[in-house]
């Protein structure tokens, strides 16, 4: 038996250093090590069986080209000289026909890393001219208020939170989706830490959390202000921290006092005096700290709910003190400069939004879309509007490549099925959106079947349709991307072009991990680690959220359909990945009280279903989801389902204003038995 070290690169904060344990060359076991400290030596359920997707029954070992009718599902097997020369004369005819912005591009986070996203793959679609492409449907409103309102400020580290004395868990749930930040708050409870949890459904008991207040999804703006007002009427506003440290305090504060306590609490549909307590409790506690989750963005409020939770520690005055301020995503800390990776600039080309996916397939014109190109990504399952999507992926005129390391619901439509290596089988530079460490993880496997690694795919591509620029392969993309690096990584000798990548790759090589040389170990927010606007201040009313950048939009009108659909994160599944192994069944969660008010009872199978489409799954009936809200969870393959359908079939193509975020949780439905 031999052991080896690898990292994790799935859409996780966590970023877990892996020990995979080998016989006579074959993955037999992964666990966590101790590289990252952040592991532990703990990882999830979920990667711990990640062997069942390296060699499991839905694994794509060739290259394989469509025989039935889209979406059916039936292939046969052709050779990778075959399947690119395939590739080359349909984009070569269709570019000449229609342009290259007739080929679409899409991908999102199948992978994380540094290599297999966003360099080779991001130089053949800019070289041969290809319609771009908004990935959106995760973090882009997050993201927008956070830049605007810090300019992408170190966030509070998961370690830090032990000092923390009030935590507030909003719109997150760190035990399916961030599990290693749950020894930490565990020994901030011990250190007598209250926490609120601040979500529809109650996903942690009592031994987490003192409160929960079980907001209606797209209220939190309305919260958030609420609590900021109220921290005003009861005068625990830090003014010299709004003096000092930001601008914009004032008119944030004037649109706070729009939204009293009874207001916000009307359309949160919970009590006022809750949404008091918290914010009395928060205003009262130092240090305190704000785990904000992506679930609040997932509607058209996205934005504005994010910039008004993340104005709380500003307006308390929580910043300066360790365990004190804000966590969300790190990874603008990193600074990677991606255009280095690119190794081509950006052409001028239309761009086009991924959460309107279908509607791109069927209506866009000028040109149309001719050829997709799908990798590291299942829009069939993840993206809203399920049906629209899937109809235009019928369409016999499109040529569709589904380039993934097993045959997903998108996969079943592609003209063309390239086998794709895991991130056992290919070099891959991790960087983390949860904590602060680079980690290398190298081949520890042969390639199963002929799969291949997109680094060598895109790059034969790029070689056949003609894109030149100077793209390194192997090592020196590697320290390439070490060097395009502006963050403060440990034993990085100066930064962007006068950083020496090779010795960093010595030292990953080495270690395993480069942690960041942050003062103090650790970010302080206002301390250590300050706002990356220009005038290193928090910008409280940005310009860049638009006019009115706490504006309350209305919840959808749900008269036909009165009950919220959320679709969340579960430990069964990473998005959508490895479902294939962590899903026996799909189910539909319920609050008893509207399962009575339908006569419907746990376990029966219903019909979760609106104007876009419907979703048939056994019913569970949970006094945890608040009522007027049902949940079926996110990532679940059609496989998973009685009707062959999943949540996104229920999600409209509706977007944010702002950065064009997808809008989850405006789908409205109704749940009822199956006729007949
Ligand atoms: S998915 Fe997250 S918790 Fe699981 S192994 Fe990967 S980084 Fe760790």
């Amino acid at each position: 038996m031999q052991v080896a070290r690898s990292v994790c690169p799935l859409d996780c904060p966590d970023r877990c250093s892996l020990e995979v344990r080998l016989e006579q060359g074959r993955a037999v076991a992964i666990d966590g090590n101790h590289s990252n400290p952040l592991t532990d030596g703990f990882i999830c359920a979920k990667v711990r069986r990640f062997t069942e997707r390296v060699y499991g029954p839905d694994r794509l070992r060739h290259p394989m080209r469509r025989r039935g009718p889209k979406g059916e599902g039936r292939f046969e097997r052709v050779s990778w000289d075959e399947a690119i020369d395939d590739i080359v004369s349909r984009f070569g005819a269709i570019r000449g026909e229609s342009g290259g912005e007739a080929i679409l591009p899409f991908n999102y986070g199948g992978s994380n890393g540094l290599l297999t996203q966003g360099a080779g793959d991001e130089r053949l679609f800019r070289g041969i001219g290809a319609s771009r492409l908004a990935r959106t449907v995760c973090a882009a409103p997050s993201s927008a208020a956070a830049q605007a309102l810090y300019g992408g400020m170190a966030s509070v580290d998961f370690p830090d939170f032990e000092a923390a004395r009030y935590i507030i868990i909003w719109g997150a749930n760190p035990r399916h989706s961030n599990i290693h930040l749950m020894p930490h708050l565990k020994r901030a409870r011990a250190n007598g830490c209250r926490v609120a949890l601040i979500d529809p459904r109650r996903t942690l008991g009592p031994e987490w959390i003192d409160r929960h207040l079980p907001v209606y999804p797209g209220s939190d703006a309305a919260v958030a202000l609420a609590m900021i007002g109220h921290l005003e009427a009861i005068g625990k506003i830090d003014h010299d921290f709004l003096a000092a440290h930001t601008t914009g305090a004032e008119k944030l504060l004037q649109r706070a006092r729009d939204w009293p306590l009874e207001r916000a609490a009307a359309r949160a549909r919970v009590e006022a005096r809750e949404i008091a307590a918290i914010a009395e409790e928060y205003a009262a506690a130092a240090p305190a700290v704000v785990r904000c989750g992506w679930g609040l963005e997932r509607n058209r409020n996205g934005e504005s709910a994010v910039a008004a939770v993340l104005a709380l520690p500003a307006v308390a005055g929580k910043f300066g003190v360790r365990g004190g301020g804000y966590a969300m995503s790190a990874q603008s800390t990193y600074g990677v400069d991606r255009e280095s990776l690119a190794t081509m600039s950006e052409p001028p080309t239309r761009i086009i939004n991924m959460n309107r996916l279908g509607r791109a397939l069927l209506e866009q014109a000028d040109p149309p879309i001719r050829a997709l190109f799908v990798y590291n990504a299942n829009p069939v399952s993840t993206v809203p509007d399920q049906n629209r999507i899937c109809r235009g992926l019928a369409r016999e005129d499109l040529f569709t490549v589904v380039f993934d390391q097993v045959m997903t619901d998108t996969a079943r439509y592609a003209d063309l099925l390239l086998p794709a290596t895991t991130f056992l089988e290919h070099a891959e530079l991790s960087i983390s959106y949860g904590t602060y460490a680079v980690q290398l993880g190298e081949p520890v496997i042969e390639p199963v079947g002929e799969s291949r690694s997109n680094e060598q795919v895109f790059t034969l591509l790029a070689e056949r349709l003609g894109v030149k620029s100077d793209h390194p392969g192997g090592d020196r993309l590697v320290t390439r991307a070490l060097a395009a690096m502006s963050g403060p990584l440990a034993g990085g000798n100066g930064s962007g072009a006068a950083r020496d990548g090779a010795v960093l790759l010595q030292r990953l090589r080495r270690d395993g991990i480069l942690p960041f040389d942050f003062p103090g170990r650790r970010p302080v927010q206002f301390g250590t680690a300050l706002p990356r606007t220009g005038d290193r201040k928090a910008h409280l009313w940005p310009a860049a959220l638009g006019p009115e950048p706490y504006r309350v939009l209305d919840p959808p009108h749900g008269k036909k359909y009165p009950l919220a659909l959320i679709s969340p994160a579960t430990h069964k599944a990473i998005s959508s990945s490895l479902a294939e192994y962590g899903f026996k069944e799909g189910y539909v969660e319920m609050h008893p009280d509207d399962a009575a008010a339908r006569r419907l009872e746990g376990g029966q199978e219903v019909r979760v279903y609106n104007e876009l489409g419907e979703v048939r799954v056994p019913l569970r009936l949970n006094a945890g989801v608040r009522p007027g809200v049902v949940n079926l969870p996110k990532g679940l393959w059609n496989r998973h389902t009685r009707n062959g359908a999943v949540a996104t079939a229920l999600v409209p193509d509706e977007i944010s204003e702002i950065s064009g975020g997808a809008c989850f949780n405006d789908a409205r439905v109704e749940v009822g038995p199956i006729p007949g």
